[in-house]
């Protein structure tokens, strides 16, 4: 689609509607010079290429990349109206188009019944997931694995609860034998999975912990953020497929978290907490004296910590999904390419002199760091800062990131590493955009190519 078009036909649309409420006067104090103007927005774009090109297919670094251009046409369409998603009042349609989004993810999930928003991000999505667990279970702890996000042990302090971080397995999931042994002590009230830990995209077994919520009647929250839309791949066809069992047994989890603004196409400031069971709404009871006057229908604002929202991510959402839905024939297809971006090259680095695995990649993230002599930690170190420094610069660049894995968490995916440090940095490639599938052998072999000529 012509993003130049589409963002004329919008700003159009929205004026024509605007013209049936008649002709206005502009106050003075905001009128801008049209020269003045263009001197800013010159300082303003010159100032907006200090960044690096995330959508370009050698960015293979973080978990970042530019919104769909239907999500950006959506986005400012609606915020030339400004509507807030607090309340009704504040933007019927947005309000709506949010509710039928929301439902699209739930049902993505498998859930029945649900109650569920958008957020401004993953963060404040957990949050509202937390907050609900520590209300139903008042004087016990959170656990989570020590690979999970680093704002659940934030928000449980933020909450007043006891955070309980849970070692992990060689591969970077939560492991269950301790949770139960933390489970036993009665100490534990909820238990947070990770379906895609944002560091090695690593699935935690949602389906085993259900047994653990039957035997200790504790909660148990998904935290989807990075994850979520994988589900589209779940059982499919093709080297894409991914193990079907933690993915189905999520639509029976208490809660979960997924983020648009991660692999939902979607501009920052999207994010979403879905509840299975919508009683759970009783626990934002508040009474607003300056909103909620229009209806007695369900004001977003009555079932979300936050208050002022855009009703724009709402928009943006809607019509993205309206094009590519949540389904394996839609948005399904764009993670499977980065998902054979990641198989692909995770077979190439396995097959190569100059690189080597941290570990196989389970979603789309790439773990690898450079072989090096000795193999020991400081070198791997070094050697993998040097790479990433080095695709930087010069004229045949290539974005990457790092990731530092701890001794232990080192050791035991590479018994024989020399742990001379506390730990090393690997390197670290999120492949989220479907286009790295094609260029995933020109970025191999630069990486390559850099890694070779850091040998002696
Ligand atoms: C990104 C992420 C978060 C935090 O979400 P934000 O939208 O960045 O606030 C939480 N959990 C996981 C697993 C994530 O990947």
């Amino acid at each position: 689609m012509d993003l130049q078009h589409w963002l004329g036909r919008a700003a159009q649309a929205i004026q024509e509607w605007a013209d049936t409420f008649g002709p206005y006067q502009t106050h003075p104090s905001v009128v801008v010079d049209e020269d003045r103007f263009a001197d800013a927005f010159q300082e303003f774009t010159g100032r907006l290429q200090d960044n690096y090109p995330f959508f370009h297919p050698y960015y293979a670094g973080q978990m970042l990349k530019p919104p769909h251009p239907a999500a950006v046409v959506g986005y400012l369409a609606a915020m030339l109206i400004n509507p807030n998603n607090h309340a009704l009042d504040g933007g019927p349609a947005t309000a709506r188009m949010e509710r039928e989004a929301v439902g699209q993810l739930a049902a993505m999930f498998g859930l029945d019944t649900h109650l569920g928003h958008l957020t401004t991000s993953g963060t404040i999505a957990n949050l509202e997931a937390l907050f609900v667990a520590r209300e139903l279970h008042p004087a016990q702890g959170i656990a989570y694995s020590e690979d999970a996000h680093y704002t659940h042990g934030r928000m449980c302090r933020v909450l007043g609860v006891d955070g309980r971080p849970v070692r992990t397995d060689d591969r970077g999931r939560i492991d269950l034998d301790a949770v139960e042994d933390l489970l036993r002590t009665g100490e534990v009230g909820t238990v947070v999975l990770t379906a895609g830990t944002t560091g090695l995209g690593a699935v935690d077994p949602v389906h085993a912990a259900l047994a653990l919520r039957a035997r200790y009647g504790v909660r148990i929250h998904v935290d989807a953020a990075y994850g979520g839309f994988f589900t589209l791949l779940a059982g499919a066809d093709g080297p894409e497929g991914l193990a079907p069992e933690p993915w189905r047994a999520i639509a029976q989890c208490d809660s979960i978290v997924i983020d648009p603004h991660k692999h939902g196409l979607q501009p920052y400031g999207c994010g979403a907490v879905l509840f299975r069971d919508p009683e759970v709404g009783r626990f934002y009871l508040h009474d607003s004296p300056y909103t909620y006057f229009t209806s007695t229908e369900l004001h977003l604002g009555e079932i979300s910590l936050e208050c002022s929202r855009a009703g724009a991510s709402a928009a943006a959402l809607w019509l993205t999904l309206r094009l590519l839905p949540p389904t394996p024939d839609g948005l399904g297809r764009v993670l499977a390419a980065g998902r054979r971006a990641a198989l692909k090259w995770a077979d190439l680095i396995a097959s190569s002199d100059l690189l080597e695995l941290y570990q196989r990649p389970e979603l789309d993230i790439v773990s690898y760091f450079p072989a090096v002599e000795p193999t020991a930690l400081t070198g791997i170190d070094r050697a993998s800062a040097q790479v990433l420094a080095d695709g930087m610069a010069g004229p045949d660049p290539v974005f990457l990131s790092t990731f530092k894995a701890g001794r232990k968490a080192f050791a035991a995916r590479h018994p024989k590493v020399v742990t001379d440090a506390a730990d090393a940095r690997v390197l670290r490639s999120v492949l989220m955009k479907p286009e790295s599938e094609i260029y995933i052998e020109h970025i191999h072999a630069r990486v390559e190519q850099i890694a070779r000529s850091l040998r002696p």
